[in-house]
């Protein structure tokens, strides 16, 4: 049986979360999970007196029309920057209270606090956004969360946003990486019911597609191993130890759904120079990808 392989140098990926929000009708990416992480923060200062209020479906909606004003038509270029939306950018942006001050945030970093301030200074701007209403007191959650993220690690609330996303074309060599992030959820095409058929895709990294004498070298092997898993299927041999001598070079698809926290943190560690390639290449869509609809938790992140 002649078997042949197929090279990929570039996976893809289907955004699960942004096209059930299409289909939902909500019409904004992402917007259930920036609602549920307002909703997780609105409960840690909901004691506070003021604070105990409901939201009405009316003020719900505002907020829905809110975020997609300024942050998803900003992005997609529908909507030119206003003034009011500068800050969604943060690119430069810090905010504190002053130091003992009973004025009102500034959002201006006005001194360098000690770590005991910056408590003091959440809890004054817990009552602070707890003393506003609707598109106020939304508009000031997103600062907040940028601010306490960053400064207090008050962090649990973003827990509650969620990434799902399929990845094509990527081969067993990141997925093994992949799967080592125990906080996410994973479903991975199955080698055992979903056997090769005789033909091998595979992906080839991308430093040995551009050197030539490795990609001969690569493709010779790969040729082989083909032939190889063909030879065992007529010898009567079952997926399920076929797949022995597959190469980590082999294509899958995962679907992955991670936490807003957790992706964080896995952008973090595999957008790093330090990581490889391919899965430095998928860090990169991730973070692209939930930087332009949720800014506010990831424009800032520091990558290891
Ligand atoms: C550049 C690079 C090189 C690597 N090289 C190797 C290697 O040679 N060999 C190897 O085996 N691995 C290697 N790894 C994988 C690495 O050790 C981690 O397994 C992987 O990055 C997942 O990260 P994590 O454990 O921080 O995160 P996750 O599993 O995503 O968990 C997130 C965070 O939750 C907490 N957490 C989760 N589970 C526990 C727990 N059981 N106990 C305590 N805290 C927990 C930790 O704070 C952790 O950082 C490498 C990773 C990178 C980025």
């Amino acid at each position: 049986m002649s078997a042949y392989i197929h090279m990929v140098d570039e996976c893809s990926v289907d955004w699960i979360t942004r096209e059930m929000s299409d289909s939902q009708m909500l019409k904004i990416p992402y917007y259930s999970e920036v609602f549920k992480i307002f909703l997780g923060y609105r409960q840690c200062y909901s004691k506070v007196p003021g604070a105990e209020k409901d939201m009405s479906k009316e003020e719900a909606n505002q907020l829905k029309e809110l975020y997609k004003k300024h942050v998803v038509e900003s992005v997609l270029g529908e909507n030119k920057f206003g003034k009011t939306v500068d800050w969604l950018h943060f690119d430069s942006i810090d905010f504190y209270y002053a130091k003992d001050s009973e004025e009102e945030p500034s959002y201006e970093l006005k001194e360098d606090p000690t770590l005991s301030d910056k408590n003091a200074a959440a809890e004054k701007m817990y009552k602070y956004f707890a003393s506003l209403e609707g598109e106020e007191e939304f508009l000031g959650f997103l600062r907040y969360c940028k601010f306490i993220k960053g400064h207090v690690n008050h962090q649990s609330p973003i827990e509650h946003g969620t990434i799902t996303f399929r990845l094509t074309d990527v081969s067993r060599s990141l997925t093994h990486q992949l799967v080592r992030h125990r906080l996410a959820s994973y479903s991975q095409l199955s080698q055992r019911y979903v056997g090769e058929k005789g033909d091998l895709a595979v992906v080839i990294p991308h430093k040995i597609l551009v050197n030539h004498p490795a990609q001969e070298i690569f493709e010779a092997h790969m040729q082989r191993v083909a032939e190889d898993i063909a030879k065992l299927r007529d010898a009567g041999i079952k997926n399920e130890d076929i797949r022995s001598i597959y190469p980590n070079a082999i294509t899958t698809q995962i679907i992955v759904t991670m936490n807003f926290r957790e992706a964080m943190h896995f952008i973090s560690l595999r957008m790093s120079p330090h990581a490889q390639d391919e899965i430095r290449d998928v860090a990169w869509k991730v973070w692209n990808e939930l930087n332009t609809f949720v800014p506010f938790v990831f424009s800032d992140i520091k990558i290891e």
